[in-house]
């Protein structure tokens, strides 16, 4: 069974390390820098097979050509509809990717939003979905729309429950200050922060958590909730009629007044 650790980067970014636990192989997701990488590579003694990318930002993509020229024979792949550095194997929706030296395969989800090309890679019981779906919280809309990113984050609110979310940022505290605007009542959330401060209070990462708890309290996940809802109409001035104006509100609401 694959290994899987996060590589901190920059402030608050994880880059995903896979890895088989009686192998020398090993496999980053979405490198933003070579220097972590390179550092934990040579520590533990592992060569570099793949490299996977979600999407094009500089933070995801920033350390592929120097880990390339480290480990040449490394395979790049990403998304097709993104202009990613050395990409190799160009992916998209249903795509499958198998690495055999690490001992884990995926497929390949289209989740757009963020980005307009952003992929997501669904295997081993997680999903590494970078800057769509984050801990209590959402990426921002970029170079797609709002539609699209939260028709994206309905598909992976539909993996099972017990699938590790694997994205590529710490942002749980911070998230989960807005949830607490939106849903001040929320148990969960109570509960959540309460879990969160006390892996942060030890420095370590919130990151996996699982669609079962993004589901209880994600606000971007939640746009079919009565008091999501009743938020939602409260920072609009309106009423809202569907899921997709729900979450474009609540995502404004957050973009405007919260960071
Ligand atoms: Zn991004
Ligand atoms: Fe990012």
């Amino acid at each position: 069974m694959v290994e899987i650790t996060p590589i901190p980067a920059f402030n608050d970014n994880y880059i995903w390390l896979l890895r088989h636990p009686d192998r020398l192989h090993a496999v980053v997701v979405d490198p933003g820098d070579a220097a972590p990488v390179v550092q934990r590579l040579r520590q533990d003694g592992l060569e570099l097979e793949a490299i996977l990318i979600t999407h094009k930002h500089g933070d995801h993509v920033g350390g592929v050509r120097e880990l390339k020229r480290i480990w040449p024979e490394a395979l790049v792949y990403g998304p097709a509809n993104e202009p990613i550095p050395a990409l190799e194997k160009a992916l998209g929706e249903g795509d499958r990717v198998d690495l055999a030296g690490v001992g884990a395969s995926f497929s390949v989800l289209d989740v757009p939003g963020h980005t307009e090309g952003h992929i997501a890679y669904l295997g081993e019981q997680g999903v590494f979905c970078g800057d769509t779906l984050f801990t209590a919280g959402c990426g921002r809309v970029f170079s797609g729309t709002h539609a699209q990113l939260h028709q994206s984050l309905q598909r992976l609110a539909g993996l099972p429950a017990e699938t590790r979310v694997y994205c590529a940022h710490e942002y749980t505290l911070d998230n989960l200050g807005f949830a607490e605007w939106v849903e001040p009542e929320n148990q969960d959330l109570l509960q959540r922060r309460r879990d969160a401060e006390a892996l942060r209070a030890d420095a370590r990462p919130t990151v996996p958590s699982t669609v079962q708890l993004e589901l209880l309290t994600n606000p971007f996940l939640r746009s079919g909730v009565p008091q999501v809802i009743a938020a939602a109409e409260h920072y609009a001035g309106r009423r809202l009629t569907s899921p997709t104006e729900i979450f474009t509100a609540i995502r404004s609401w957050k973009d405007r007044e919260y960071d």
